[in-house]
């Protein structure tokens, strides 16, 4: 066991300030980062202490400084880093220089950053654990794309092995686009990911998006906290969220949350993770696991009334997940109550392809109430949204008894916000909680693009 006091956030935005108050009721102390960009950021007025960290760098460079990070946490007596979602929260390098400076990471081992950053790692560690996977192969130059296609048929999908953020996936719907995919895929993955190494999947046709939300602590105990419906993407990237999945039968439900454990378990996995499916039919197929916090992993907690981020820290600090201090029940006792679903509220422009929005917000007013979360970032009246960071501005997540009830909280609480100055999305999403598919729960991850009535 080893207590902690103080945890520095290598975040900004939305999470740093959720991170910032699960420490503060845990009595901890918190120190922010900040960017020159980021000055005027609100997270950086969330902690109790900040520093300017990565000076002469990039806006996003600023963030994955590693020494000049490592620098202000031992300048300022922090005993542990908590690394959010996105940046260095995937990072080798900082998860080790955290262990030898003493600091601690809060997230899985180095061994499960390595296995899960790499997606064919995780597509064999998965295969070893007896879970099923998505046809797929590793490939080393095109004629190998071409045997898979031949054997499996197309469309087929290339995808980065380093990839993430729906980066690094190009469709192949035909033997002509091979050639021209492979090479692109190639490059795109060199730029963007560091490595060119890629490896080919059949591609489902249509499925859903389930993914299993996973804590596991050092004493080896594991549980699951049921799954979260993610299918309503963009180019691969999610928009809204539900939980729990509105169609999945119950036998399937089962299965999945099984296979994300057994999986995990064969891993020893550490703190909190999450093992992504793709659902087609009855069949059920591994894609990758996230070896951090989620964006979405609000949804999980208001259904199960589970703290995600402060078990991570408990965690860290030696706590088992049954001890009474932390308060996680056994699984067979770990239950569900109601549905709730997240959407994201971005400084994206629907009619014009989604291209962020910069510059003043000069009205906020938010939305709130009974079944209602917000997580927000720079949202308030004056803050500039800059086009250095990522468009998330605040995340709704509303709890309901039934699907019906929150999807109603969120279409009543999106239409309460009021924001100008700057262009959002909360008009396409009241389209998606009205559409009749969504209420039905009958939409995969084609949803958006195959549905034009939700741009009007
Ligand atoms: P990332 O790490 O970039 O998020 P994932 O492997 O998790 O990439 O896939 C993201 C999304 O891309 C999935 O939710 C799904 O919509 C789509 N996708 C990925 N692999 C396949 C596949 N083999 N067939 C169909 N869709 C896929």
């Amino acid at each position: 066991m080893r207590k902690i006091n103080k945890i520095l956030v290598a975040n900004r935005g939305e999470i740093a300030i959720r991170i910032f108050r699960a420490c503060t009721e845990l009595n901890i102390r918190t120190v922010a980062i900040y960017s020159k960009e980021d000055a005027g950021s609100y997270h950086r007025y969330k902690a109790d202490e900040a520093y300017l960290v990565g000076e002469g760098k990039k806006p996003i460079d600023a963030y994955l400084d590693i020494e000049d990070i490592i620098r202000i946490a031992k300048q300022n007596d922090v005993d542990a880093i908590h690394p959010g979602y996105g940046f260095l929260s995937e990072n080798i390098e900082f998860a080790k220089r955290c262990e030898e400076e003493n600091i601690i990471f809060i997230g899985p081992k180095v061994e499960h950053l390595d296995i899960f950053g790499d997606k064919v790692k995780a597509r064999n560690a998965a295969e070893n654990a007896n879970i099923p996977i998505v046809p797929g192969k590793e490939v080393q130059n095109e004629e190998d794309i071409r045997e898979f296609a031949e054997r499996y048929g197309y469309p087929i999908i290339i995808k980065a092995a380093l990839g993430g953020g729906g980066r690094g996936m190009r469709i192949v719907n035909s033997e002509d686009q091979l050639t021209e995919s492979y090479s692109r895929a190639k490059s795109e993955a060199k730029t963007a990911f560091g490595s060119d190494e890629v490896y080919v999947e059949k591609l489902i046709s249509n499925p859903k998006h389930i993914e299993v939300q996973i804590l596991g602590d050092q004493q080896g105990n594991i549980v699951h906290l049921y799954e979260r419906d993610c299918s309503v993407q963009r180019r691969h990237q999610k928009v809204v969220e539900v939980a729990p999945s509105v169609s999945l039968s119950e036998k399937l439900r089962e299965e999945i949350c099984e296979a994300a454990v057994q999986l995990m378990k064969s891993t020893n996995y550490v703190n909190a993770g999450t093992v992504e499916f793709l659902v087609s039919g009855d069949e059920f197929y591994f894609i990758e696991v996230n070896p951090r916090v989620q964006v979405e992993h609000t949804i999980t907690e208001l259904i199960t009334g589970i703290d995600i981020v402060q078990s991570q820290i408990y965690i860290a600090e030696g706590y088992s997940l049954h001890s009474p201090t932390v308060g996680i029940p056994e699984q067979k006792d770990i239950q569900t109550r109601g549905y709730a679903i997240q959407s994201r509220i971005t400084t994206e422009d629907p009619l014009n392809h989604f291209l962020p929005d910069t510059g003043k917000i000069t009205v906020y007013r938010s939305g709130g109430g009974f079944g209602v979360r917000l997580d927000a970032g720079n949202a308030f009246q004056g803050s500039v949204i800059s086009p250095h960071y990522d468009s998330l501005l605040v995340k709704i997540s509303t709890h309901a008894l039934t699907f019906e009830q929150a999807a109603a909280k969120m279409v009543r609480n999106l239409r309460e916000f009021r924001i100008r100055g700057i262009k959002t999305n909360i008009a396409f999403l009241v389209n998606v909680m009205q559409h009749p598919k969504f209420i039905k729960g009958e939409y995969d991850t084609s949803f958006i693009d195959t549905t034009p009535e939700l741009f009007k």
